[in-house]
């Protein structure tokens, strides 16, 4: 090392990693169960990529006709193109209601029926009566602005329970004890420029997800994997990060979110000739079927040339034909949207719209309990002591090959809440915690360091533009065994320029080309995970769908992939069986049938 790195020790009952919905609602929870909670944040919390989510948050309220929990999970499971593990399926589906409720209580603000009611509008995927009835309105809304209300609180909430805020606070690296235990976390504040390694009985990653391996992605720029990145140096796996999402409606060109409220709520697509295309992919959920179906009937449309624009490249979505007082109520700020980024009027004109990446199914595998696991002398269920995750850094797994729109924010609450009654169960306030093992932060501080003075010849948004482009041409929804092999070589040719890395700048305070390299070291990871998994998937299944093997494949496929990637970049993959079991007995294990819409 260049120079020594001083740092302050700072002891608490549990340090949660991220302020987002999963990190907020963990950290609340813990200080509220009387445990000395901290929550460190690159990000001031209400910043957090939670802050975009539009179309709202999923639970069978049955508010606005029947519906009830078993509904929900069945819909979940065949979204999931039943790589989900039915007994956390069943733990969110459930819970889903009550947290709900909590949410209501806590003060978030809600759109509302003539009765009064939480309004609930229709999303992808969800149905009534096991997939045989019409659309379910399942999904709560504030208007197209829910995870703005429930973020801002949340944070509010955490402030009264107590928490403790380190905020732009950049996580470096974990802290693990010679036996694999999870200690605390290095970071750095980015203000001061001073190091501080937080040690707890329990550390609680909630860091997001990875959007931003990819050139056009809907999420933030903060949303950069770092959660991921630090388990993987850790020597530990990460679960199916081949299943990428692309969202249908990103804006042409911008990537911006154009919510599946829209579609909810009477919008649909056109081809060039004017054609309702997803009459013929779906003919009964039409604009309504899943994600995955959406996006690929997209791209099937613009491969046979009927795109509309002058390079035939997009779709269009119309809400031109809706009343313009139900749009200025219900869909505020994609109208704002539509008219920055593309410069549309909704009223008049359709807007142009194309998939794009919009969340990870995959990440750090845990329980339903928040636990994080690994693959241990033959156990794939193994514990890993001090380590939990939640939110979309995490993998409990409950989307498993796809998402349903509305599912991640009640992932969100539900797995944030049950960290914490886990931590109440299992933590005693105050503990006193083993000796700090050196070895691990010198290691953390080496990485550091080596990054910090990297003065090779390619500067770190050249690597990071190729590494995107590459996931963007080899690794997105249009998947040949052709594709995948040639994004391999891409992607670890872009993985073996890393020590040719260039940081500038080498100061420790406000250095955002250092933030953005420790960014980059954590993309390039899961960059070249995702494209291995892809790679070694043999079939179609969810987001997944691979032209050369176009039908899901229970007897083979129908398991988890872990993925472990060493400094040299190579990647080794084993599995975890799926949970074809429930939590209780009162609902039976959904058997696996075709998936159809
Ligand atoms: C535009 C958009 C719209 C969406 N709409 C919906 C919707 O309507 N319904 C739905 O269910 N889902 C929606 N989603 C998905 C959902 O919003 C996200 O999956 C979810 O908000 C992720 O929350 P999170 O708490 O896991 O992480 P985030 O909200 O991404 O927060 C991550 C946190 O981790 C912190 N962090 C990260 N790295 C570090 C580090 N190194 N050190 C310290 N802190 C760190 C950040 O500061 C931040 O506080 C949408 C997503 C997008 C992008």
């Amino acid at each position: 090392m260049s120079e020594a790195y001083p740092y302050t020790e700072h002891k608490f009952d549990v340090v949660v990693v991220g302020a987002g919905g999963a990190g907020l609602r963990a950290a609340m929870g813990c200080a509220e169960a009387g445990l000395n909670t901290a929550c460190v944040t690159k990000v001031f919390p209400t910043r957090s990529h939670t802050v975009a989510a539009q179309g709202g948050i999923s639970a069978s309220l049955g508010n606005m006709g029947p519906d009830n929990w078993r509904w929900h999970m069945y819909d979940t499971v065949k979204g999931s193109d039943w790589l989900g593990d039915q007994d956390a399926i069943e733990y969110m589906v459930r819970d889903a209601v009550n947290a709900v409720l909590e949410l209501e209580h806590f003060g978030v603000p809600f759109s509302r029926t003539d009765e009064g009611k939480i309004y609930q509008r229709a999303f992808g995927g969800m149905t009534t009566n096991f997939g045989e009835g019409p659309a379910a309105q399942r999904t709560c809304a504030a208007a197209d602005r829910t995870g703005h209300a429930m973020l801002h609180t949340l944070y509010g909430q955490s402030l009264k329970n107590d928490t403790h805020f380190f905020i732009e606070y950049f996580a470096i690296d974990l802290i693990m004890d010679e036996d694999g235990a999870c200690q605390g976390v290095l970071a750095w504040n980015l203000q001061e420029g001073t190091l501080h390694v937080f040690r707890a009985q329990m550390t609680i990653l909630a860091t997001g997800g990875y959007g931003r391996a990819y050139f056009s992605a809907t999420s933030a720029h903060t949303c950069t994997g770092d959660g991921g990145g630090m388990v993987l140096r850790a020597g530990l796996p990460l679960q199916d990060l081949e299943f990428v999402q692309f969202h249908p409606t990103g804006i042409y060109g911008a990537g911006c979110l154009i919510t599946e409220g829209v579609r909810g709520e009477g919008g649909y697509l056109v081809n060039s000739e004017g054609e309702r295309f997803m009459e013929r992919y779906a003919p009964s959920a039409k604009d309504l079927a899943s994600r995955d179906v959406v996006s690929r009937s997209m791209t099937m449309e613009i491969r046979e040339g009927r795109g509309v624009g002058k390079d035939k490249d997009h779709i269009y979505l119309h809400l031109d034909h809706l009343d313009p007082d139900i749009i200025a109520e219900r869909l505020p700020g994609i109208s704002e949207s539509a008219r920055i980024f593309a410069g549309v009027d909704v009223n008049k004109e359709p807007i142009p719209v194309l998939p794009t990446v919009h969340y990870n199914m995959g990440g750090i595998q845990t329980n339903y309990r928040g636990e994080v696991l690994t693959l241990r002398d033959g156990d794939p269920d193994a514990v890993v002591p001090g380590l939990m995750a939640a939110g979309e850094a995490a993998c409990v797994s409950v989307h498993g090959a796809n998402r349903l729109g509305s599912n991640s924010l009640i992932d969100l609450v539900v797995f944030g809440r049950a960290c914490s009654n886990r931590c109440a169960e299992i933590l005693e306030a105050g503990r006193s915690l083993p000796e700090t093992n050196k070895a691990s932060v010198d290691k953390a501080l080496a990485r550091l360091d080596k990054v910090r003075n990297a003065s090779g010849g390619t500067p770190t948004a050249a690597i990071r533009d190729r590494m995107q482009r590459v996931m963007q041409d080899n690794c997105a929804v249009f998947r040949t065994s052709e594709v995948l092999s040639e994004g391999k070589q891409k992607i670890d040719e872009v993985y073996r320029e890393m020590p040719d890395l260039k940081v500038t700048d080498r100061s420790m305070v406000w250095n955002s080309d250092l933030v953005e390299s420790l960014e980059l070291d954590n993309l390039i990871r899961q960059a070249v995970v995702t494209m291995h998994s892809a790679e070694n998937r043999k079939e179609s299944r969810g987001a997944h769908a691979h032209e050369d093997f176009p039908d899901r494949d229970d007897a083979n496929w129908m398991k988890h992939t872990l993925a472990w990637i060493n400094e040299s970049g190579e990647v080794t993959i084993d599995y975890r069986p799926v949970h074809t079991y429930t939590l209780s007995n009162e609902i039976e294990y959904i058997e696996p049938k075709a998936r159809v819409y």
